[in-house]
């Protein structure tokens, strides 16, 4: 396992939201050294920011030069939770940068974790919001797409519907987006109905699940969905939008999930990956808000990506996870 970050992750002070705090970055560095200390071997690797070119490969010229004379006057506001300070353009692309490198890693056939603030599911072509001002995990994907991976899968497990991500890739077909959140609940999209447009009809699927939700719901979409249509789908690549808000124990997000049940779905994908020839996982944090959990969680994340998958507790009952299954079952074979 690689594992991109810098320091200057925790420079980024977002003043209108004190849970997406500079404390969240150590939280998740200690959950890489608990999965080292269990015997996972990680390697440290440092990040570049991220290339003019691979930003502007997802997000507008005119938003990135906003983002940059903001963060160089000292800062400011994109949106009511979404600041910057002086630090902000410098840790933003540094994290597209650890992104961009996780998929370096994955290309060449080692797994890697993105360890980075801020977070970027949120974040579209050009509106950064709900505390993210670059979409890292898009910004990855195209990057994968121009090192030649024809088709690139994210998976995004995040408490919030990843926005940002639907957006960019919403008509294009290009990448197929994959999202299983707390709904309803903000950013109030990703409604199972919710499929693409144009070229782009069937590459979003979107598994909205009821607050309070716990593993078992979980293991249900991903069983009897998100595996499903990957295994059609055969991407190249999976990139996880690793958000933890849907832990128990977090203050934002409403659902049930313990620090293992990370592992198991980052076990399952890692699998699937091997069984269909793909490059081994590149991961991204998003979210998480309970810093014991987001180091739990990170270590489950990374112990589940290198060992092999723990038996997984699907009973096969659709009925959760149905409007998704039947929206999408005109696109995808495997759902009908
Ligand atoms: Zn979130």
């Amino acid at each position: 396992m690689h594992v991109y970050s810098d320091p200057a992750s925790e420079r980024h002070v977002n003043h209108m939201a004190g849970v997406e705090a500079p404390e969240r970055f150590p939280a998740a560095l200690a959950g890489v050294e608990e999965a080292e200390n269990t015997g996972v071997k990680v390697e440290r690797r440092p990040c570049k920011p991220a290339p003019r070119s691979a930003l502007e490969a997802v997000h507008a010229p005119a938003y990135l030069e906003h983002l940059e004379e903001l963060s160089a006057s000292g800062g400011g506001y994109v949106d009511f939770d979404t600041a910057l300070n002086s630090a902000s353009w410098e840790t933003a692309t540094l994290a597209s940068g650890a992104a961009i490198g996780a998929v370096e890693s994955a290309l060449s056939g080692t797994a890697a974790f993105a360890v980075a603030r801020p977070p970027g599911h949120h974040a579209g072509r050009a509106y950064g919001m709900g505390f993210c001002l670059l979409n890292n995990a898009a910004i990855a994907a195209r990057h994968a797409r121009s090192s030649g991976v024809e088709r690139v899968a994210i998976l995004d497990w995040d408490v919030h519907h990843g926005n940002g991500t639907q957006d960019i890739f919403y008509a294009d077909g290009e990448v197929l987006y994959l999202s299983v959140h707390q709904s309803p609940f903000y950013p109030g999209t990703g409604d199972a109905r919710e499929v693409g447009e144009g070229r782009g009809q069937g590459f979003t699927a979107n598994v909205p699940l009821p607050g309070r939700s716990g593993e078992d719901l979980y293991a249900e979409a991903f069983a009897g969905f998100f595996i499903p249509v990957l295994r059609e789908f055969r991407p190249g690549l999976i990139l996880i939008s690793a958000g933890y808000d849907a832990h128990t124990a977090d203050p934002l997000g409403g659902m049930r999930l313990k620090s293992a049940s990370f592992g198991r779905f980052a076990a399952q994908l890692a699998a699937l990956a091997r069984e269909i020839g793909a490059a081994p996982p590149a991961l991204l944090l998003e979210g998480g808000y309970n810093l014991n959990a987001l180091t739990e969680s990170v270590a489950a994340t990374i112990r589940g990506v290198e060992e092999e998958a723990p038996a997984w507790e699907y009973s096969g009952d659709v009925r959760p996870i149905e409007a998704a299954r039947s929206t999408l079952a005109p696109f995808w074979k495997s759902l009908r």
